[in-house]
Protein backbone atom coordinates (compact mmCIF):
# COMPACT_ATOMS: atom_id res chain seq x y z
CA UNK A 1 0.00 0.00 0.00
CA UNK A 2 1.14 3.31 -0.88
CA UNK A 3 1.19 6.30 1.81
CA UNK A 4 -1.84 7.88 2.03
CA UNK A 5 -1.81 11.72 2.44
CA UNK A 6 -4.41 11.97 5.30
CA UNK A 7 -4.65 15.55 5.14
CA UNK A 8 -5.50 15.98 1.54
CA UNK A 9 -7.73 13.11 1.09
CA UNK A 10 -11.08 14.48 -0.78
CA UNK A 11 -14.15 13.04 0.49
CA UNK A 12 -14.55 10.47 -1.70
CA UNK A 13 -14.29 6.22 -1.90
CA UNK A 14 -11.39 4.85 -1.57
CA UNK A 15 -10.60 1.09 -1.88
CA UNK A 16 -9.97 -0.62 1.61
CA UNK A 17 -8.96 -4.89 2.54
CA UNK A 18 -12.50 -5.91 3.11
CA UNK A 19 -15.94 -5.40 3.76
CA UNK A 20 -18.95 -7.37 4.65
CA UNK A 21 -22.21 -8.75 3.57
CA UNK A 22 -25.25 -10.34 5.34
CA UNK A 23 -27.95 -11.65 3.66
CA UNK A 24 -31.45 -12.30 4.13
CA UNK A 25 -32.94 -15.23 2.92
CA UNK A 26 -35.99 -18.03 3.55
CA UNK A 27 -37.25 -14.91 6.47
CA UNK A 28 -33.31 -14.86 8.10
CA UNK A 29 -30.28 -13.22 8.20
CA UNK A 30 -27.01 -15.07 7.91
CA UNK A 31 -24.13 -14.48 9.96
CA UNK A 32 -21.97 -11.65 7.88
CA UNK A 33 -19.49 -12.99 5.31
CA UNK A 34 -16.17 -10.91 4.91
CA UNK A 35 -15.31 -10.35 0.98
CA UNK A 36 -12.20 -8.62 -0.18
CA UNK A 37 -14.02 -7.80 -3.98
CA UNK A 38 -15.08 -4.29 -4.61
CA UNK A 39 -18.27 -5.82 -6.50
CA UNK A 40 -21.23 -7.52 -5.68
CA UNK A 41 -23.46 -10.15 -7.25
CA UNK A 42 -26.87 -9.15 -8.40
CA UNK A 43 -29.79 -10.62 -10.27
CA UNK A 44 -30.94 -8.61 -12.96
CA UNK A 45 -34.21 -8.27 -11.59
CA UNK A 46 -32.96 -7.11 -8.02
CA UNK A 47 -35.95 -5.05 -6.63
CA UNK A 48 -32.80 -2.63 -5.96
CA UNK A 49 -32.62 -2.13 -9.04
CA UNK A 50 -36.22 -1.54 -10.53
CA UNK A 51 -37.85 -0.60 -8.05
CA UNK A 52 -35.70 1.11 -5.72
CA UNK A 53 -35.83 -1.00 -2.55
CA UNK A 54 -32.62 0.74 -1.01
CA UNK A 55 -31.52 2.57 1.90
CA UNK A 56 -28.20 3.28 3.32
CA UNK A 57 -26.60 5.08 6.49
CA UNK A 58 -23.23 6.93 7.36
CA UNK A 59 -21.37 7.29 10.08
CA UNK A 60 -17.85 7.60 11.11
CA UNK A 61 -14.77 6.20 13.32
CA UNK A 62 -12.30 8.33 14.53
CA UNK A 63 -9.18 8.07 16.36
CA UNK A 64 -8.17 9.79 19.30
CA UNK A 65 -5.12 11.14 20.79
CA UNK A 66 -5.46 7.98 22.75
CA UNK A 67 -5.08 5.76 19.56
CA UNK A 68 -8.25 4.31 20.33
CA UNK A 69 -11.14 4.28 17.74
CA UNK A 70 -14.53 5.85 18.30
CA UNK A 71 -17.85 5.35 17.23
CA UNK A 72 -20.41 7.99 17.24
CA UNK A 73 -24.24 7.12 18.40
CA UNK A 74 -23.82 3.97 16.09
CA UNK A 75 -27.50 3.43 17.61
CA UNK A 76 -28.68 6.15 16.31
CA UNK A 77 -27.94 5.28 12.54
CA UNK A 78 -29.02 1.21 13.36
CA UNK A 79 -32.31 2.74 14.19
CA UNK A 80 -32.80 4.98 11.53
CA UNK A 81 -32.02 2.10 8.68
CA UNK A 82 -34.33 -0.07 10.80
CA UNK A 83 -37.00 2.99 10.00
CA UNK A 84 -36.02 2.74 6.28
CA UNK A 85 -36.39 -0.67 5.95
CA UNK A 86 -39.73 -0.64 7.48
CA UNK A 87 -40.38 2.42 4.90
CA UNK A 88 -40.00 1.03 2.13
CA UNK A 89 -40.80 -2.56 2.93
CA UNK A 90 -37.57 -4.36 3.28
CA UNK A 91 -36.36 -7.17 5.87
CA UNK A 92 -35.01 -5.02 9.14
CA UNK A 93 -31.65 -5.26 9.99
CA UNK A 94 -31.22 -6.39 13.80
CA UNK A 95 -29.47 -4.04 16.25
CA UNK A 96 -26.66 -6.51 16.78
CA UNK A 97 -26.77 -7.08 13.02
CA UNK A 98 -25.95 -3.62 11.78
CA UNK A 99 -23.31 -3.48 14.67
CA UNK A 100 -20.95 -6.24 14.34
CA UNK A 101 -21.46 -5.29 10.41
CA UNK A 102 -19.92 -1.97 11.26
CA UNK A 103 -17.36 -3.23 14.15
CA UNK A 104 -15.85 -5.93 11.62
CA UNK A 105 -15.64 -3.52 8.84
CA UNK A 106 -13.51 -0.97 10.81
CA UNK A 107 -11.39 -3.77 12.73
CA UNK A 108 -10.30 -5.13 9.33
CA UNK A 109 -9.57 -2.30 7.41
CA UNK A 110 -7.33 -0.23 10.70
CA UNK A 111 -4.24 1.15 8.93
CA UNK A 112 -7.24 3.16 7.08
CA UNK A 113 -8.45 4.41 10.10
CA UNK A 114 -6.75 8.06 9.56
CA UNK A 115 -4.61 9.15 12.72
CA UNK A 116 -5.73 11.94 15.02
CA UNK A 117 -5.09 15.81 14.36
CA UNK A 118 -5.46 14.96 10.58
CA UNK A 119 -8.96 16.45 10.29
CA UNK A 120 -9.61 12.84 8.29
CA UNK A 121 -11.90 9.93 9.21
CA UNK A 122 -13.04 6.75 8.58
CA UNK A 123 -16.66 7.01 6.92
CA UNK A 124 -18.41 3.68 7.04
CA UNK A 125 -21.36 3.06 4.79
CA UNK A 126 -23.57 0.40 5.52
CA UNK A 127 -25.88 -0.23 2.84
CA UNK A 128 -29.36 -2.19 2.30
CA UNK A 129 -31.05 -3.56 -0.49
CA UNK A 130 -33.82 -5.53 -2.18
CA UNK A 131 -31.53 -8.31 -4.04
CA UNK A 132 -34.19 -10.70 -4.74
CA UNK A 133 -35.75 -10.33 -8.16
CA UNK A 134 -39.70 -9.14 -9.19
CA UNK A 135 -41.06 -8.30 -12.83
CA UNK A 136 -44.18 -7.13 -11.27
CA UNK A 137 -44.23 -4.37 -8.44
CA UNK A 138 -43.94 -5.86 -5.29
CA UNK A 139 -41.18 -6.21 -2.78
CA UNK A 140 -37.87 -8.33 -2.70
CA UNK A 141 -38.06 -11.87 -0.56
CA UNK A 142 -34.06 -11.11 -0.34
CA UNK A 143 -32.08 -8.44 0.82
CA UNK A 144 -28.31 -7.65 1.51
CA UNK A 145 -27.16 -5.79 4.18
CA UNK A 146 -23.27 -4.69 3.31
CA UNK A 147 -21.17 -2.42 4.95
CA UNK A 148 -17.74 -0.60 3.56
CA UNK A 149 -15.72 1.84 4.35
CA UNK A 150 -13.47 4.63 3.39
CA UNK A 151 -11.00 7.17 4.60
CA UNK A 152 -11.97 10.62 4.14
CA UNK A 153 -11.28 14.15 4.08
CA UNK A 154 -14.32 17.19 5.01
CA UNK A 155 -17.09 17.03 2.43
CA UNK A 156 -16.87 20.63 1.44
CA UNK A 157 -13.80 21.54 -0.09
CA UNK A 158 -13.78 24.29 1.38
CA UNK A 159 -13.79 22.86 5.17
CA UNK A 160 -15.26 24.95 8.05
CA UNK A 161 -15.45 27.81 5.65
CA UNK A 162 -18.49 29.63 4.95
CA UNK A 163 -20.54 28.46 2.11
CA UNK A 164 -22.94 30.30 -0.82
CA UNK A 165 -26.28 28.06 -1.22
CA UNK A 166 -29.34 28.65 -3.67
CA UNK A 167 -32.74 28.09 -2.93
CA UNK A 168 -34.79 25.57 -5.28
CA UNK A 169 -37.67 26.59 -6.92
CA UNK A 170 -38.31 24.29 -8.92
CA UNK A 171 -37.81 20.66 -7.84
CA UNK A 172 -38.73 19.23 -4.87
CA UNK A 173 -36.69 16.30 -3.38
CA UNK A 174 -39.33 14.72 -1.10
CA UNK A 175 -43.16 14.88 -1.64
CA UNK A 176 -45.02 15.58 2.12
CA UNK A 177 -45.85 12.33 3.07
CA UNK A 178 -43.23 10.74 0.81
CA UNK A 179 -39.76 9.27 1.88
CA UNK A 180 -38.01 12.07 2.52
CA UNK A 181 -37.61 11.15 6.26
CA UNK A 182 -35.98 7.61 5.31
CA UNK A 183 -32.43 7.65 4.07
CA UNK A 184 -32.87 6.22 0.49
CA UNK A 185 -31.66 6.85 -2.75
CA UNK A 186 -34.60 8.17 -3.94
CA UNK A 187 -34.61 11.23 -2.38
CA UNK A 188 -31.03 11.78 -4.07
CA UNK A 189 -32.39 11.22 -7.88
CA UNK A 190 -34.72 13.74 -7.12
CA UNK A 191 -31.93 15.94 -5.65
CA UNK A 192 -29.48 15.89 -8.61
CA UNK A 193 -30.75 18.39 -11.38
CA UNK A 194 -31.43 21.00 -8.40
CA UNK A 195 -27.73 20.33 -6.85
CA UNK A 196 -26.07 20.37 -9.95
CA UNK A 197 -27.01 23.40 -11.13
CA UNK A 198 -26.27 24.72 -7.95
CA UNK A 199 -22.61 23.36 -7.85
CA UNK A 200 -22.69 24.48 -12.09
CA UNK A 201 -23.37 28.25 -11.24
CA UNK A 202 -21.02 28.32 -7.78
CA UNK A 203 -22.90 27.55 -4.96
CA UNK A 204 -22.23 24.66 -2.18
CA UNK A 205 -25.42 22.83 -2.56
CA UNK A 206 -29.38 23.81 -3.06
CA UNK A 207 -31.81 24.26 -0.06
CA UNK A 208 -34.95 23.13 -0.41
CA UNK A 209 -37.99 24.58 0.32
CA UNK A 210 -41.11 22.48 1.78
CA UNK A 211 -42.98 20.87 -1.05
CA UNK A 212 -46.83 21.62 -0.31
CA UNK A 213 -46.54 25.33 0.01
CA UNK A 214 -43.16 26.20 -0.65
CA UNK A 215 -42.99 28.96 1.94
CA UNK A 216 -40.62 27.19 4.35
CA UNK A 217 -36.95 25.96 4.44
CA UNK A 218 -36.98 22.27 4.63
CA UNK A 219 -33.03 20.44 4.08
CA UNK A 220 -30.12 21.44 2.36
CA UNK A 221 -29.50 18.66 -0.25
CA UNK A 222 -27.48 16.35 1.55
CA UNK A 223 -27.54 18.10 5.34
CA UNK A 224 -30.05 19.83 7.55
CA UNK A 225 -30.69 23.22 8.21
CA UNK A 226 -30.17 25.20 11.45
CA UNK A 227 -30.73 29.13 12.45
CA UNK A 228 -28.72 31.04 15.43
CA UNK A 229 -31.30 33.94 16.17
CA UNK A 230 -29.85 35.54 19.48
CA UNK A 231 -29.98 32.67 22.01
CA UNK A 232 -32.23 30.12 19.87
CA UNK A 233 -31.30 27.14 17.90
CA UNK A 234 -33.83 27.00 15.13
CA UNK A 235 -34.04 23.74 13.19
CA UNK A 236 -37.10 23.27 10.52
CA UNK A 237 -39.85 20.68 11.80
CA UNK A 238 -41.04 19.36 8.36
CA UNK A 239 -42.40 15.49 7.67
CA UNK A 240 -40.05 15.94 4.95
CA UNK A 241 -36.78 16.13 5.75
CA UNK A 242 -34.31 13.45 7.01
CA UNK A 243 -33.58 13.13 10.90
CA UNK A 244 -29.81 13.79 10.66
CA UNK A 245 -28.37 12.39 13.95
CA UNK A 246 -25.88 14.96 13.31
CA UNK A 247 -28.78 17.80 13.98
CA UNK A 248 -29.96 15.96 17.00
CA UNK A 249 -26.67 16.00 18.68
CA UNK A 250 -26.13 19.87 18.00
CA UNK A 251 -29.74 20.29 19.39
CA UNK A 252 -28.52 19.25 23.00
CA UNK A 253 -25.53 20.70 22.96
CA UNK A 254 -26.75 23.60 22.22
CA UNK A 255 -29.45 23.14 25.40
CA UNK A 256 -26.16 22.48 27.40
CA UNK A 257 -24.69 25.74 26.26
CA UNK A 258 -27.60 27.64 27.52
CA UNK A 259 -29.49 28.23 24.47
CA UNK A 260 -33.52 27.56 23.73
CA UNK A 261 -34.04 25.16 21.05
CA UNK A 262 -37.18 25.52 18.70
CA UNK A 263 -38.70 23.02 15.83
CA UNK A 264 -40.55 24.45 13.67
CA UNK A 265 -41.68 26.17 10.37
CA UNK A 266 -38.79 28.28 9.02
CA UNK A 267 -40.53 30.95 6.64
CA UNK A 268 -38.06 32.03 3.99
CA UNK A 269 -38.32 35.72 4.89
CA UNK A 270 -37.19 34.81 8.45
CA UNK A 271 -33.74 34.11 6.63
CA UNK A 272 -33.55 38.20 7.10
CA UNK A 273 -33.82 37.70 10.50
CA UNK A 274 -30.99 35.13 11.38
CA UNK A 275 -27.29 35.96 12.97
CA UNK A 276 -25.91 32.26 11.88
CA UNK A 277 -27.25 30.00 9.66
CA UNK A 278 -25.74 26.47 8.81
CA UNK A 279 -26.03 22.91 7.26
CA UNK A 280 -25.37 20.08 9.31
CA UNK A 281 -24.55 16.19 8.86
CA UNK A 282 -22.06 13.73 9.99
CA UNK A 283 -19.89 14.59 6.44
CA UNK A 284 -18.96 17.72 7.05
CA UNK A 285 -20.17 18.35 10.49
CA UNK A 286 -21.27 22.17 10.33
CA UNK A 287 -21.11 24.13 7.04
CA UNK A 288 -21.61 28.23 8.25
CA UNK A 289 -23.48 29.42 5.49
CA UNK A 290 -22.43 32.87 4.44
CA UNK A 291 -24.87 33.46 1.55
CA UNK A 292 -28.79 32.43 0.81
CA UNK A 293 -29.50 32.95 -2.93
CA UNK A 294 -33.21 32.68 -3.67
CA UNK A 295 -33.63 32.76 -7.83
CA UNK A 296 -36.94 33.73 -7.76
CA UNK A 297 -37.00 36.91 -6.37
CA UNK A 298 -33.37 38.04 -6.85
CA UNK A 299 -33.10 38.13 -2.60
CA UNK A 300 -29.40 38.00 -1.35
CA UNK A 301 -29.07 36.83 2.20
CA UNK A 302 -25.95 37.35 4.03
CA UNK A 303 -24.33 36.11 7.24
CA UNK A 304 -20.77 35.59 8.47
CA UNK A 305 -19.90 39.56 7.65
CA UNK A 306 -16.50 39.31 8.71
CA UNK A 307 -15.72 36.31 6.20
CA UNK A 308 -15.43 33.78 9.41
CA UNK A 309 -18.37 30.95 10.46
CA UNK A 310 -20.38 32.85 13.55
CA UNK A 311 -19.71 32.65 17.19
CA UNK A 312 -22.55 30.01 18.13
CA UNK A 313 -21.75 27.54 15.17
CA UNK A 314 -18.03 27.55 15.62
CA UNK A 315 -18.67 26.68 19.77
CA UNK A 316 -21.31 24.04 18.44
CA UNK A 317 -18.85 22.20 16.28
CA UNK A 318 -15.68 22.50 18.01
CA UNK A 319 -17.89 20.54 21.04
CA UNK A 320 -19.28 17.90 19.02
CA UNK A 321 -15.75 17.84 17.01
CA UNK A 322 -14.36 17.53 20.16
CA UNK A 323 -16.60 14.58 21.49
CA UNK A 324 -16.07 12.62 18.84
CA UNK A 325 -12.37 12.83 18.81
CA UNK A 326 -12.03 11.70 22.19
CA UNK A 327 -11.11 15.38 23.37
CA UNK A 328 -14.26 16.24 25.18
CA UNK A 329 -15.90 14.24 27.86
CA UNK A 330 -18.80 12.21 26.31
CA UNK A 331 -21.23 13.48 28.92
CA UNK A 332 -24.26 11.92 26.89
CA UNK A 333 -22.71 8.46 26.12
CA UNK A 334 -22.33 9.12 22.47
CA UNK A 335 -19.07 7.30 21.90
CA UNK A 336 -18.76 3.09 21.32
CA UNK A 337 -15.02 2.54 21.21
CA UNK A 338 -13.75 -0.33 19.01
CA UNK A 339 -11.87 -2.84 21.02
C1 LIG B 1 -27.75 11.60 5.92
C2 LIG B 1 -28.50 12.84 5.65
C3 LIG B 1 -28.42 13.97 6.49
C4 LIG B 1 -27.48 14.05 7.67
O1 LIG B 1 -27.74 13.10 8.67
P1 LIG B 1 -26.62 12.77 9.73
O2 LIG B 1 -27.22 11.68 10.54
O3 LIG B 1 -26.38 13.99 10.54
O4 LIG B 1 -25.41 12.35 8.98
C5 LIG B 1 -29.22 15.06 6.20
N1 LIG B 1 -30.05 15.07 5.13
C6 LIG B 1 -30.14 14.02 4.30
C7 LIG B 1 -31.06 14.09 3.15
C8 LIG B 1 -29.38 12.87 4.53
O5 LIG B 1 -29.47 11.83 3.70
Amino acid sequence: MTAIEWSTLPFGYMKTNYNVRAYFREGEWSKLEISDSEYIPIHMAATALHYGQQAFEGLKAYMGKDGKIRLFRWEENAKRMQDSANGILMAVPPMELFKDAIVTAVKLNKEFVPPYGTGASLYIRPLLIGNGPRVGVKPADEYMLLVFVSPVGPYFKEGFNPVSIQIAHDSDRAAPLGTGRYKVGGNYAASLMAGERAHKEGFASALFLDAREKKYIDEAGPANFFAIKGKTYITPLSESILPSITNKSLMTLAEDMGLTVERRKIPVEELAEFDEVGACGTAAVISPIRRIVDPATGEEFFYCKDGKAGEVSTQLYKKLLGIQYGDEPDTHGWITFVE
